[in-house]
């Protein structure tokens, strides 16, 4: 989901009673006025970070007084647990010092169990021949890739054999992502396909091209992020660079490589168009907090998502909905009385 932090916007006369912020990457917030307690009539959010986008939280934020006002705001809802855990990309600096409740929720929230995943999309100028399957839950690789869409022609097991990076595997899950519905083309892997021009071009030459998504075992990505961290020596966030990724990439590479190798056989894999891996550090909530939505009136702040609910879209779309409307009763109360 692309749900941003949200905040609802003052009231202000002759203006919609709300106003969403997209495409901003907050990045520091304060709670001002009002003395933060119950009844804290007054006190507001004022939110600094940068409207160039989330692209821009991949590198450590500026100090506040460099960061752009971004506004200020009657209640904030947290549409992710990354703005309360510091050394994550999404962290916003002073949050939690607001009150000793956010204080406790962010530590609440460091404390939700998460599984870290790398991601490794490649994309081939002809589909893989002789792949029997669009879509492969690869069993023996100890990790659930939790929530991911079966569909299509699954081995279920790979049973290859040949997925073993010495620690179980390293893949939970490999699909053609040029077979899904909606895509260009369709049809992916087995040799049936041949001569179709399946996929989709994510390389922008025009080419038609296969796409393969695989996504790694919680163990691999732990034991990538031993050589790839998440946070540097000085304890922030390690941003994902060009470098990084590359590197990780090639790993990665070499992984699907392995696990293809038994059914592409008579030929090598050929070259990719295109490669390109994504580290997601807390890509499933193991143990979520076990609510809708977290909410502390008195601070107007709501949290909502998979950390509260569970992974799933599913489940964050209803808590995000559940927090929103929660939002906007205490909102129209206040302007009603
Ligand atoms: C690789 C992978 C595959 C998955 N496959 C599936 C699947 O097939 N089916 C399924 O149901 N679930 C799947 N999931 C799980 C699903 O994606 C999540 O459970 C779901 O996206 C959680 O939604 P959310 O709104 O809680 O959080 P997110 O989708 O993470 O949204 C939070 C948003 O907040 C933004 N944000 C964070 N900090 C800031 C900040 N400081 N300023 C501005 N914005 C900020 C983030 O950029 C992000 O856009 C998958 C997850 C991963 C990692």
């Amino acid at each position: 989901m692309a749900a941003e932090l949200q905040a609802a916007s003052k009231q202000q006369q002759g203006r919609p009673p709300f106003e969403l912020l997209a495409g901003c990457a907050v990045q520091s917030a304060e709670r001002v006025g009002g003395g933060g307690g119950c009844g804290s009539g007054g006190a507001h959010w004022q939110l600094r970070g940068s409207r160039a986008g989330r692209a821009a939280a991949a590198v450590p934020g500026p100090p506040p007084e460099v960061q752009e006002d971004l506004g200020s705001y009657d209640a904030v809802i947290l549409a992710d647990a990354m703005p309360l855990v510091p050394g994550s990309a999404g962290h916003v600096s002073g949050i939690e010092a607001a009150s000793t409740s956010l204080a406790q929720l962010a530590r609440s929230v460091q404390a939700v169990a998460a599984q870290p995943r790398f991601a490794l999309m490649v994309a081939f100028h002809q589909p893989l021949r002789g792949v029997p399957f669009d879509f492969a839950s690869v069993e023996h690789s100890g990790g659930d890739a939790g929530g991911g869409g079966g569909g299509g022609k699954s081995c279920g097991s790979c049973g290859c054999g040949s997925c073993g990076t010495g620690s179980g595997g390293a893949f939970a899950l490999v699909a053609c992502n040029s077979s899904k519905p909606g895509r260009p083309g369709s049809g992916c892997g087995d040799s049936s396909s041949t001569g179709s021009s399946a996929g989709s071009s994510s390389s922008g030459s025009g080419d038609a091209l296969e796409c393969w998504v695989a996504i790694s075992t919680a163990q691999w990505a732990w034991e990538l992020l031993d050589r790839y961290p998440l946070v540097g020596p000085d304890g922030r966030h390690n941003p994902q660079t060009e470098q990084y990724r590359a590197a990780v990439a090639e790993e990665l590479l070499a992984d699907f490589r392995d696990l293809m190798a038994p059914y592409v056989q008579g030929y090598a894999l050929p070259q990719p168009a295109y490669c390109y891996a994504q580290r997601w550090g807390r890509a499933f909530i193991t143990e979520p907090l076990g609510a809708e939505f977290l909410f502390l009136p008195a601070q107007k702040l709501a949290l909502c998502g998979d950390v509260a609910m569970g992974s799933g879209v599913e489940n964050a779309w209803r808590s995000g909905r559940a927090a929103g409307e929660a939002v906007g009763r205490m909102l129209r109360a206040a302007a009603a009385s």
